[in-house]
This record gives structure tokens, sequence and C-alpha cells, in this order.
């Protein structure tokens, strides 16, 4: 399922950024290197004349379809790290290489182009909009592609069937469990087949049943392909990290 869409629509991107051609390099070469590399990354915020370095002097290397723990204390870094990563925001300074494209400063257009192409993300409070629908929630990600209207129905049906979730297109999320939300916001991280799913404790706000239901689907798509970086304190994940990395105060520390 993860590459059909690559198939059928790479190589026609509409700006300059894109991971998506075959091959995935730049001019079509192709790129066997880390998908995600981080090199020297900082992030400061300056609230309030308070400056907090969230993130300083990060390095990491993350090779495709791998599965990836981020851990540390609260105020770590953790969420950061992952906005970062998905292109939610940019670095302070330092380089992010995805994919062999140097994106540490796209401009915000190319950037959300990029992000919308490549990444899923699934957050700890679901996000998902209040006054619109399961299956258009779902579709959202999708509106960015360019698809057309069939297209764009048939992948929001496979994607919500894919968690179980295909009775309630019709409803709106405040009519669904924590556990249901949870399952629609990774339909909607998955329905544009992303190279990488970010999830920010997905399993947190979520009782152990609708935790193992979320964790299965995260499984699968690993197994499907995806590249998968995780910030979790739900032991249960154990068996499914492959690596964990740990973040104190803003360094990565192992
Ligand atoms: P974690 O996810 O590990 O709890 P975060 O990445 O959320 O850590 O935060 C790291 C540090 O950066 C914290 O001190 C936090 O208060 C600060 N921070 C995060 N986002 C912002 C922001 N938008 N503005 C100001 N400070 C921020
Ligand atoms: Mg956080």
């Amino acid at each position: 399922m993860f590459k059909r869409l690559r198939r059928k629509f790479g190589g026609g991107g509409v700006d300059e950024f894109s991971t998506a051609r075959p091959g995935g390099g730049p001019g079509g070469i192709p790129f066997d290197g880390p998908l995600i590399r981080l090199e020297g990354i900082a992030k400061t915020f300056m609230l309030d004349d308070v400056q907090t370095h969230a993130l300083r002097d990060v390095d990491l290397e993350v090779e495709r379809g791998e599965f990836v723990a981020v851990n540390g204390p609260s105020g770590s870094g953790k969420t950061t790290l992952l906005s970062i990563c998905g292109l939610l925001e940019a670095p302070s300074s330092g380089t992010y290489v995805l994919n062999g494209h140097d994106v540490s400063s796209l401009k915000p257009s190319a950037r959300a182009a990029a992000r919308n192409r490549e990444i899923g993300f699934i957050f700890q409070s679901f996000n998902l909009i209040g006054d619109l629908t399961v299956a258009e929630n779902v579709e959202l990600p999708l509106t960015y592609l360019g698809l057309p209207v069939a297209e764009r129905r048939e992948r929001v049906a496979e994607a919500l069937a894919r968690v179980d979730m295909s009775e309630r297109a019709k409803q709106m999320p405040s009519q669904l469990s924590g556990g249901q939300q949870q399952r629609v916001a990774v339909a909607r991280a998955v329905v544009g087949e992303p190279e990488i799913v970010l999830a920010d404790e997905p399993t947190g706000n979520l009782n152990s049943h609708q935790a193992e239901t979320v964790i299965e689907l995260l499984r699968g798509l690993h197994e499907s392909g995806a590249t998968i970086l995780l910030v979790t304190h739900d032991p249960r994940w154990q068996s499914t990290v492959q690596r964990a990395v740990e973040l104190f105060d803003g360094t990565i520390v192992g």
C-alpha cells in the first residue's frame, strides 16, 4: 500500500522540492544514505525576553525503515526534535538533510509541501478538527497532494478501513472515544502514504486496550515500510522499538 501513491505520482512534484521522485535523490540520482540526517541542530525559543535552548548541537541519523524511540524527561526537547524532523519548525541553526535534500532553510511554502508529502503526525491529544467529520479529517492531508476527488475518496475509505473506523466516517470527532479518535488520527497520518510517521506520546491519553490497538497499528505501518520516530513513556512499546535516543536538557545523551 505504501508505495502505490509514490509510483503513481512520483516525479510529478508541483514545487521545487520533492523527495518522492523514484530513487529519492536529487535529480533522480538514487539516494541510499540516511533518510533523516541532523547535524549540529539547535533550536532556541525566545519568550518574554527569556531564551530557552530546547535543542543544542543535536546530531542524529535515522535510516529508512527504522523504528526509533525518543526518550527523556519532560522539557528535554523531545517534541521540539519531532517538530524539526517533521518540518513543522525550522531549526535555529544546524543542517537537516531529508532523503538527500538539505531542508534546513526551505521557504515555509516548500517546507509545508514537503511535510504534506513525506510526513504523518500522531499527537497525544489527537488534534482532530472538531467541526469536520471523521472522513473530512482523514482527507485533509490529501487536499495538498492535488489528487482527483475519486482517488481521494478511495484513499480515505482505505485508511479508515485500516483502522477499523469505516462505519464512523460521517460522525464528528466529539462523538468518538479517545481510542477511536486516535485511530482516526492514525488514518489521517497514513492516508498520504508518507515515508515518515512521527508520533508524540500517541498512547498518553488512552486506556490500555485503546493503547494496544494503536501500538498494533503503528507496528503494522512499520512492517509495511514506514520509518517511525516515537516519543513515549509507555513500556509496552519496548518489543517494537529498534533503537532509543535519549535526550536530556536539549542534548542527545545516549
Ligand atoms: P519535551 O517534549 O521533551 O517535554 P519540548 O520540546 O516540548 O520538551 O520543550 C523543550 C523546552 O523548550 C522546554 O523548556 C519548553 O518549555 C521549551 N519550548 C518548547 N516549545 C516552546 C515555544 N514554542 N516557545 C517557548 N519555549 C518553548
Ligand atoms: Mg513533549
